[in-house]
């Protein structure tokens, strides 16, 4: 068995260069693990025209200034640079091309709010271009590690097209399915731009998904492994009611299907040595935490009082993370003393919905749309719990944040959520949040009210807020799953 693994790690967005979600974190910090394991670790991405070249200092690479890539009857030539993840010695390349990549915006046209019409050549190309990349460097990778489905050619790719290269003729392959509510699903046509054969797109096809040809379809099939973000979610994806449609493939592939949990980088977010909070602080000094409370709710220009307790939120406002919950309770959580912080982008209607409440609460609600990671940051310092009702969770990081913050967390017991967050009244003596079982609203109220109870009870708040602040989901034990199941497919390879 090879000790240092040559892995060869995409995805579409990694921290801090881009970021949409939880896969950029992911993306950054299992990189950055993995080499401090000695492995030779690569992340190839996306330069979109959001990246700054001077902020992270881009370099060209000679070996790859001219990189020719071949997507059915056209000839792309496109170039690569690199850069450092910052503060560490891994190595990422940036894929070039303005064509398709010189926008700002990652997916979504902020002009239109639709996809981009071209995502499907876009991350066609990705793929390609990341095997032609290798190639250029003359770098064998052992894995490619892909993640969802901008990636999920490449293992269809390797096993046809590139299957008589003998550069890749030990390279194994790993899916990491982050979303699978994101599928990459576009219409059988595009099929020809991305040069892939017609047959993949007829009925019962490898690609073809309810008349649809589908990027994570074809990936699920061809990959050598799948892994999923948590243990829990592994299994709901089997079933008919968390499959999105992919439930029967996933089952048939369930042998070769595993959860691992999603860590934090505790380099960034830890309130101990937090750069981007007003005052760091530790389960010893507590009470540096209501500085950041104090002063979060200033920037939210929401009157502070100690007794009164602020709930967090941090998300994209979408149905999957709970939004229709809270618009049933709106009302009567207001009838509550309590405040509220929410960050986020996402659905104009819950935006809207938001934007209203927050105007007829202005002494309780306060909403800031946009992405912005510094308040990320403060918000999770300087709140006293943190809300997560999400329909469905593929692992969710904000609730780890959130538990090393003293943030306690209100959850739904599913997915990654129902693996990090163990409920107080099941468990007095591990408990570390609030969680509910039945999605509802409730449900969800009944609670938050458990959660407001107990905050009014001083001492039992801080001995669970001390006990959340010694969880541990550091990205080590995580990395080395990840290496275990490398070292299981490249094995398996190489029979
Ligand atoms: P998902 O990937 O489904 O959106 P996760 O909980 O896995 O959800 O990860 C979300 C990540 O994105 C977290 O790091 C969170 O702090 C960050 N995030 C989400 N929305 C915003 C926002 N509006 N501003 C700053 N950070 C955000």
């Amino acid at each position: 068995m090879k000790n240092r693994l040559r892995i060869l790690f995409l995805a579409s967005e990694v921290d801090p260069f881009a970021k949409t979600g939880g896969l950029a974190d992911v993306a950054s910090a299992l990189p950055k693990s993995l080499f401090e394991k000695g492995h030779d670790v690569r992340v190839m991405m996306p330069k979109y025209g959001s990246i700054s070249e001077r902020k992270y200092v881009l370099r060209d690479v000679i070996r790859l200034r001219k990189l020719s890539v071949k997507m059915g009857a056209k000839e792309h030539i496109a170039s690569a640079k690199s850069a450092f993840i910052p503060d560490t010695k891994v190595q990422v390349y940036f894929l070039d091309y303005k064509p398709f990549f010189d926008k700002k915006d990652l997916y979504v046209d902020q002009k239109t709010g639709r996809d981009f019409s071209n995502n499907a050549e876009r991350f066609a190309f990705f793929c390609r271009a990341a095997l032609e990349t290798a190639k250029l460097l003359h770098w064998e990778p052992d894995i490619i590690h892909c993640n969802d489905w901008q990636t999920a050619l490449i293992p269809w790719l390797l096993k046809n097209e590139y299957r008589d290269e003998k550069f890749f003729s030990d390279t194994a392959t790993l899916l990491s399915i982050h979303n699978l509510a994101f599928q990459g699903n576009f219409a059988p046509e595009s099929i020809k731009d991305i040069g892939l054969p017609q047959a993949l797109v007829k009925e019962g096809g490898e690609m073809e998904f309810y008349g649809q040809a589908s990027f994570l379809k074809l990936g699920v099939g061809s990959a050598d492994a799948i892994t999923t973000v948590s243990p829990s979610y592994a299994k709901e994806i089997q079933t008919p009611e968390f499959g999105s449609g992919f439930d029967k493939l996933l089952k048939a592939r369930s042998k070769d299907l595993t959860g691992i949990l999603n860590g934090v980088d505790y380099t960034i977010w830890d309130p101990e040595k937090d750069a981007m909070i007003p005052v760091n602080y530790t389960v010893n000094n507590l009470q540096d935490k209501l500085e950041n409370k104090r002063a979060l709710l200033k920037q939210a220009k929401l009157p502070f009082d100690e007794s009164v307790p602020v709930i967090g939120m941090i998300s994209r406002l979408t149905e999957q993370k709970g939004f229709d919950l809270i618009e049933k309770i709106k009302d009567k959580l207001f009838e509550r003393n309590v405040q509220l912080v929410i960050l986020g982008t996402g659905d104009p209607h819950y935006q809207n919905m938001l934007e209203t409440l927050s105007k007829e609460n202005s002494d309780k609600l306060a909403l800031f749309v946009k992405f912005d990671e510094e308040l990320a940051h403060l918000i999770e310092a300087g709140t006293d719990m943190f809300l997560m009702p999400s329909r469905f969770e593929p692992c969710g990081l904000n609730q780890m944040y959130s538990l090393r913050y003293g943030t306690l967390p209100v959850v739904h017991n599913i997915g990654g959520l129902k693996d990090t967050v163990i409920d107080i009244d099941k468990d007095s003596s591990k408990g570390t949040g609030f969680t509910f079982d039945n999605y509802d609203e409730t449900a969800l109220l009944a609670t938050i009210d458990r959660a407001l109870a107990l905050f009014g009870d001083d001492k039992s708040w801080l001995k669970i807020v001390k006990r959340a602040m010694k969880q541990n989901f550091s990205w080590d034990s995580a990395a080395e799953d990840y290496v275990k199941m490398y070292q299981k497919i490249v094995s398996g390879k190489r029979k």
